[in-house]
């Protein structure tokens, strides 16, 4: 007998067994030669994007391509950070109904992904700065999404470790969202996977797509290193491969690709248990259960397809981290590594048709695609399903770029080193 759900009745009787009755998480089946829907890219968004064809839009007769291993990509190599502290109409809806689905998650999928609300406090340094967290905290209260001012005072009672007055960055008080809060990414990437397998998608890893082939405007399958699929529709979600996989299906996006660092040092004791980013530099910060001080920074300064990145970024993360918490230099660093973010030039995503027929596209995440997962897969499956966007995703189409009506969150312009 294998055991299929995890629960504490399964975990009981497999404890009796040996445990010889756990089945693989997911299969490993060879592609079928052709497909009702084809995902390329099984990183975060493609594997949610299958689940949730298969579970709220009845669609399984799905494949997930993936060039490497599920989890290899960008949804391994994240700081865990989810929130929905947004300013602008377009997001905020959003990423509100990302968190939301993050919060029934574990349940949905069967899996624990470790989500854990400690949630997410955004330093001020100055009383301008003040005014934009409060109209940004304004903005999320009136979209029914949970927002704090703190005090220095209030602040001090769950940060004492910052250096409030530092003589360049004084500390002035912060917005948090206690519901925001960190997701173990990897187990995000398994979950969906093992979800979505259980529906009757097939998960295909070291599959590359090498062409697509299109006729009279149609998609009609793709070219992979295991041979042509069909498939009546295709999806991409190849996050920072976006822009080279579009360009095979003859597409130039407005999108630029630069390596995101992030850095994890030695075990200590807890120390932070909350997400904390500094306002006068780029740099964020969290514990992981595993005692680690997972943090970074900025994107690397030039365009990239390389999954590593420069000392200047590691320089500048470092020195952000000493202006705020001092006490962290004796700390070790363990481990560094790069992803590669596919920045567009609003710094918002983009989720739509293209124009060829059938093919539909998933991209330009930049530094915030972890936390927006769940809303994507759910908005892309069903634009791909039904052939209409979502109603919380309508605002990631294309054509905005033509028409000028871009969604700039942080209001500083079309450059991938500003978002
Ligand atoms: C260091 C770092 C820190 C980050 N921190 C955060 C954070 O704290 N919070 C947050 O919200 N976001 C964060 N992000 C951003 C977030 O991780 C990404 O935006 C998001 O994971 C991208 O979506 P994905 O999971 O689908 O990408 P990926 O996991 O990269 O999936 C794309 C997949 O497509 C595959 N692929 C590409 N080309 C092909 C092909 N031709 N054929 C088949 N498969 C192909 C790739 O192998 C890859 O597995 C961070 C990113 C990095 C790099």
């Amino acid at each position: 007998m294998t055991s299929d759900r995890y629960s504490i009745f399964s975990l009981l009787r497999e404890t009796l067994n040996g445990h010889k009755g756990w089945r693989p998480a997911w299969r490993s089946p060879d592609p079928k030669p052709s497909y009702d829907v084809v995902i390329v890219g099984g990183g975060g968004h493609g594997l949610a994007t299958a689940h949730y064809l298969a579970s709220r839009y009845g669609v399984t007769n799905v494949a997930v391509l993936e060039k490497g291993w599920i989890g290899g990509g960008n949804v391994g190599r994240n700081t865990t950070i989810v929130r929905s502290n947004y300013l602008l109409p377009g997001n905020v809806p959003f990423y509100e109904h990302s968190m939301k689905l993050w919060e029934g998650l574990e349940q949905d999928l069967n899996y624990n992904a470790m989500v854990s609300q400690r949630g997410v406090v955004n330093l001020f340094h100055s009383d301008g700065q003040r005014d934009a967290y409060v109209r940004r905290g304004n903005s999320m209260r009136m979209h029914g999404v949970d927002a704090e001012l703190l005090d220095v005072a209030a602040l001090k009672r769950i940060l004492p470790m910052l250096d409030f007055d530092n003589a360049r960055f004084p500390i002035k008080g912060a917005l948090r969202q206690r519901r925001g809060g960190t997701v173990r990414h990897d187990a995000v990437a398994w979950g969906y996977a093992r979800a979505a397998d259980r529906r009757g998608v097939d998960i295909i890893q070291n599959c590359e797509v090498t062409g697509f082939r299109i006729e009279n405007g149609r998609i009609s399958g793709v070219e992979t290193s295991r041979g042509f699929i069909g498939a009546a529709k295709v999806g991409l979600a190849c996050a920072g491969n976006s822009s080279r996989v579009a360009q095979m299906a003859g597409l130039r996006l407005p999108i630029e690709s630069h390596a995101l660092q992030a850095f994890v040092s030695e075990g200590i004791k807890p120390f932070i248990d909350t997400v904390c980013t500094f306002g006068a530099g780029h740099f964020y910060i969290s514990q992981s259960d595993k005692g680690g001080l997972v943090f970074g920074g900025d994107i690397d300064g030039y365009n990239s397809y390389a999954q590593r990145g420069n000392l200047p970024t590691v320089e500048d993360v470092a020195e952000g981290g000493m202006a705020l918490m001092p006490s962290i230099g004796r700390v070790r660093m363990l481990r560094s590594w790069g992803g590669i973010m596919d920045m567009s030039m609003d710094g918002s995503p983009i989720i739509d048709r293209t124009p060829v027929d059938g093919l539909f596209l998933n991209a330009g995440w930049c530094y915030g695609g972890f936390k927006a997962t769940p809303a994507s897969g759910d908005c892309f499956a069903h634009l791909i399903a039904r052939g209409e966007p979502h109603p919380v995703g309508a605002a990631y189409r294309l054509p905005r770029f033509a028409t000028g009506r871009t969604i700039d969150e942080k209001g500083v312009g079309a450059q991938p080193n500003l978002h």
